[in-house]
Parts: structure tokens; C-alpha cells; sequence
């Protein structure tokens, strides 16, 4: 039985009252105040690494579509880091048995979201450079769900990394393809991809880079940026993903343009994947009473509510 795609369940409510780790989590991630440096390694070895997930949205069917994990080390003395604390010039060594460890945790997660009742396309972020590493379908075969509603999963890899080797990429999305593995390109816009080399590869999103879809709805460079690569999307068969979607107006601005899919604070910021299924709850709307739980993740007619 082919596996069941994951939504639509209908997500409801404007950007949440954040907790305290998140609130500054996020201010970190937009100020440019030094942070502290940590080992990949080290907080590996000492088990500060969690994973945070923020909700992928279907912005033209209004529900839950899947959600992105994103590293986190939550650190005795520095509390909650984000990757810029870890990741820049890291080892490729570290970076992969980061992404080793990403992938298992959320495919293990995945477990965990299924029996609350929510089916999610998951998505983590790998570099081209683990990909030649790291034996990345060995380990999606070794720890994949069992469940035949298991949707794959999504690895995001940055355009500026698929530029500088088309061909690699190419043969690498090939072959995970088997397993069940997609390939999203993430920041689109900031790596100057030829368009036509894009046609040989097979993606299955293309995210927007956040700096175009700031102001989008106002700044007509922007506009026309993310109208670009929507159209580009879906010419190749692909869907569009803003990320980093803050107020409503451009949310409204990308709406209008055809974008398929938005994450961003506006919509909710990546949380702890504790608070990340409390947020489930609250904001995804209930299977309806004559839908099965198996069905209802795959039925349109549950209630619409408004994204923002
Ligand atoms: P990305 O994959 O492009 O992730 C989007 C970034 O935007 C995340 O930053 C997210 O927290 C942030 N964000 C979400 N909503 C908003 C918003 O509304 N406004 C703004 N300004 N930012 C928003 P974060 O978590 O700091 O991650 C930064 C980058 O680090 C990611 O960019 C990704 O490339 C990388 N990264 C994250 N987790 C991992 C990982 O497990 N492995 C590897 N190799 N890289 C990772
Ligand atoms: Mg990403
Ligand atoms: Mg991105």
C-alpha cells in the first residue's frame, strides 16, 4: 500500500506567546551579538543536543504540512545555541555525525508526532558535503518508521552547495530518491543557480531565502524575487517554501503570488519538540467526528481556519 500523504489538518491562530527559551533563541538569531563557541563533538558527548521543530504551513489549503528540525545545544552554562554557535567552520567529521544524529532523531521523532495523531513530512538540514559522507540511505533504511504512513523525509540542502557541484547533487538526489529521501534546496536566491541547471535535478521544494521574503509585500525586488522562484517551482513540478515569513502582509503578498507552503515566526518559531506537540494540539484542528484517524489526515473536509 503506497504511503499516505501527510495533512491537511487545518492549522488555526496568529503567532504564539513564546516561551522564554524560544523568545530568546529567536533575538539571538536576529541580533549580532557575539556567541559563544562550542565543539560539535562536546555537546554530542555530553548529550546537549536537542532538535526544535517549527511548522511548515499549506498556505493555500490552510493546514499543517509538515515541520523543519533544527539543531539546537541547550548548554549548562549558555542555555539554549543556536547553530551559529556550532556549525560555521565546524569539522566535516562533526558536521556529519551531527547530521547522523539529526536524521535518527527525527525520523525517531516522527514516531512520536504519528501516535499523537499528526503525520508529518519532516525535514533536516544536511550539507552536499555529509552527503558524500555520510551513508545516508543505509541509515534511513536502518531507522525509518515501519509505518506504511511514513511520508519520507526531506533533506534541505543549501543552493549555494548545489551550485558548486550540479552534477554531484544530481547523482546524489538519484539515488536517495529510492529510500524515501527528497531533496528541498534551501535559501534559494542567495546561491545564483543557472535556472536550466536546475532542470536535472529532482527536488521537491525550493525554499526561499528569509532575506527575499522580508517585505515582500512592500519591496518590489523582493516581490518579484519570490514571484520568480514560485513560478520556477512550479514549472519544475516542485512546490515553493518561504521561510522566515514575520508579518502578515507579506504572508498575504505570498498568498496572492501562489507560494504553496510558509514557515516563520509569524506563523510559529521553531520550539523544543515537547512544546512543538503541545503547539500540535492547540492549533491543529481535531479530525472530524466521520473521518477515521487513519483517514483523517488525508481528508480536505475538515473546518478552515485562518493562518493568521
Ligand atoms: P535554515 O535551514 O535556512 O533555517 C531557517 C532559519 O531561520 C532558522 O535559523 C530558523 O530558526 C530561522 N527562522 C525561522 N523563522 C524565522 C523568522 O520568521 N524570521 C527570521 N529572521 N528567522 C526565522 P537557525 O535555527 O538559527 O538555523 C540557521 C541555519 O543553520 C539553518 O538555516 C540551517 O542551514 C542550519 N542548521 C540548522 N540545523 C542544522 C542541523 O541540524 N545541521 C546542519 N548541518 N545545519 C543546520
Ligand atoms: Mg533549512
Ligand atoms: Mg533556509
Amino acid at each position: 500500500m503506497a504511503p499516505q500523504s501527510p495533512g491537511p489538518r487545518q492549522w488555526s491562530g496568529p503567532i504564539e506567546k513564546l516561551g522564554d527559551a524560544e523568545r530568546r533563541s529567536l533575538l539571538d538569531n536576529m541580533s549580532a551579538r557575539p556567541r559563544p563557541r562550542i565543539e560539535i563533538e562536546e555537546a554530542l558527548r555530553n548529550g546537549w543536543f536537542e532538535m526544535w521543530y517549527q511548522p511548515k504551513i499549506d498556505l493555500k489549503r490552510k493546514c499543517l504540512a509538515g515541520a523543519e528540525a533544527l539543531a539546537r545545544i541547550r548548554h549548562p552554562r549558555f542555555g539554549v545555541l543556536l547553530p551559529g554557535s556550532f556549525i560555521p567552520g565546524g569539522a566535516d567529521d562533526s558536521i556529519s555525525r551531527l547530521a547522523e544524529h539529526a536524521l535518527v532523531a527525527a525520523l525517531d521523532n516522527w514516531t512520536t508526532f504519528d501516535e499523537a495523531g499528526f503525520n508529518l513530512h519532516l525535514a533536516i538540514n544536511v550539507p552536499v558535503s555529509v552527503l558524500l559522507r555520510l551513508p545516508v540511505s543505509a541509515l534511513v533504511d536502518k531507522h525509518r518508521p515501519k509505518s506504511e504512513r511514513w511520508p519520507g523525509i526531506i533533506l534541505e540542502v543549501t543552493e549555494d552547495q548545489i551550485v558548486r557541484d550540479m552534477r554531484l547533487a544530481q547523482e546524489i538526489a538519484h539515488q536517495l530518491k529510492v529510500s524515501g529521501i527528497k531533496i528541498a534546496i534551501d535559501d534559494f536566491g542567495a546561491g545564483y543557480s543557472s535556472f536550466s541547471s536546475l532542470r536535472e535535478l529532482p527536488f521537491i521544494e525550493i525554499k526561499l531565502d528569509g532575506s527575499f521574503v522580508k517585505n515582500c509585500a512592500t519591496d518590489a525586488t523582493n516581490a518579484a524575487i519570490c514571484q520568480t522562484a514560485i513560478d520556477l517551482a512550479h514549472r519544475f513540478g516542485s512546490a515553493a517554501v518561504a521561510e522566515g515569513i514575520e508579518n502578515a502582509a507579506d504572508l498575504q503578498a505570498l498568498m496572492v503570488m501562489g507560494c504553496d507552503f510558509g514557515q516563520g515566526v509569524l506563523i510559529a518559531p521553531p520550539v523544543p519538540q515537547e512544546r512543538f506537540l503541545d503547539l500540535l494540539r492547540q492549533r491543529v484542528s481535531k479530525p472530524a467526528a466521520a473521518t477515521s484517524s487513519q483517514n483523517d489526515s488525508a481528508s480536505p473536509q475538515n473546518a478552515m481556519h485562518r493562518v493568521a
